[in-house]
């Protein structure tokens, strides 16, 4: 079955489209989380982060940052949060690959606090980290 994003990008269901091209599209999240607040997907329907293959990676991200130097122009918010949820323990809703562009303004209502775990980890532990994910880069 299609996917929600599918159904916008086949014109099945409306949105407010801001652009497209062969392999990605970015339109308004319907949640609108701050005013300017843009999903980016892929055409094709990859799950997640780990099914996108890295050409089509690379070229989201360069018009992620594209429509995000637009959301600016447009705008003018005090900064910008780039989000993109992978698995629904990290809160991800819709299973098509997607980055939420959110421009940020003084007076919006979020927040985001990741909690800091630095001193229940040692040096060691910091070390080991490291190396297990350098093992796996290549
Ligand atoms: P996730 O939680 O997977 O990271 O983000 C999914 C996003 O898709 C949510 O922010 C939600 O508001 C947005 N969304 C869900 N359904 C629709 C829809 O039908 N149209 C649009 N424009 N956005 C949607």
């Amino acid at each position: 079955m299609d996917t929600i994003f599918t159904k916008i990008i086949k014109r099945e269901i409306p949105a407010y489209i801001i652009y497209e091209d062969d392999l990605v599209m970015a339109f308004l999240d319907i949640s609108q989380t701050t005013k300017g607040h843009t999903l980016v997907i892929t055409k094709n329907e990859y799950k997640d982060i780990f099914e996108v293959p890295s050409d089509v990676f690379m070229h989201l991200f360069k018009i992620v940052q594209k429509v995000s130097f637009a959301v600016r122009k447009a705008f003018n918010p005090i900064g910008l949060n780039l989000l993109n949820n992978n698995h629904e323990i990290a809160g991800q809703t819709v299973f098509h690959y997607h980055v939420h562009i959110i421009p940020r303004y003084i007076k919006d209502d979020i927040t985001i606090k990741l909690p800091n775990h630095m001193n229940d980890v040692s040096k060691d532990e910091f070390e080991l980290i490291k190396e297990k994910i350098i093992a796996e880069l290549s």
